[in-house]
């Protein structure tokens, strides 16, 4: 980075991806808020949500952006992965079509953004003992052949919501710095 750069604020695009119904809107509102809705039918959202981090001493804003429910007709548009750095790609661990979508939501990805953006998988749902259809292995094993972070998460119970998005914010954090 150039010295006039390191004074000023980082903001970086994150997009929030995978198949209807698996969480993405409840990991947000978990995350900026704190909040869980348990029949979520949330239209309503915001395009995106901007979120202050510290990195490293840092202060860094994460703008998440999430979908409006389009994802349902396959129709995200361009403009959503648009000049995104980060991406976390969700799945259900109790709906193995939603990790079987995993690759062509990668396709997608790497269609509408840059081949380097950070991106995370993510389990969502890990309260669903009983109803997993997907297990860790499986999960870190695609993760690790498609070079992704991995992470389980449940935005029912917050276990590592924040560290999902901690850990894009801070591999952006160290590639860019
Ligand atoms: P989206 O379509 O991917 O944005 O999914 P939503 O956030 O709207 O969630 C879909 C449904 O799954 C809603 O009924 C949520 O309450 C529920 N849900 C979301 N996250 C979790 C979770 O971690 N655990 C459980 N048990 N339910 C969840
Ligand atoms: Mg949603």
């Amino acid at each position: 980075l150039q010295q006039t750069q390191q004074t000023e604020d980082y903001l970086f695009k994150i997009v929030l991806i995978g198949d209807s119904a698996v969480g993405k809107s409840n990991l947000l509102a978990r995350f900026a808020r704190d909040e869980f809705h348990p029949n979520s039918k949330s239209t309503i959202g915001v395009e995106f949500q901007t979120q202050k981090m510290t990195i490293n001493g840092k202060e860094v804003k994460a703008q998440i952006w999430d979908t409006a429910g389009q994802e349902r007709f396959r129709a995200v548009t361009s403009a959503y992965y648009r000049g995104a750095v980060g991406a976390l790609l969700v799945y259900d661990i109790s709906r193995r079509l939603t990790f079987d979508s995993v690759g062509r939501w990668l396709n997608e990805l790497h269609t509408h953004s840059d081949m380097n953006v950070v991106t995370i998988l993510v389990g969502n749902k890990s309260d669903l003992k009983e109803a997993r259809e997907v297990t860790t292995a499986e999960g870190r094993a695609l993760a690790e052949a498609r070079d992704l972070f991995f992470i389980e998460t449940s935005a029912l119970d917050s276990s590592k919501v924040n560290a999902a998005f901690q850990k894009v914010v801070e591999e952006i954090y160290n590639i860019l710095s």
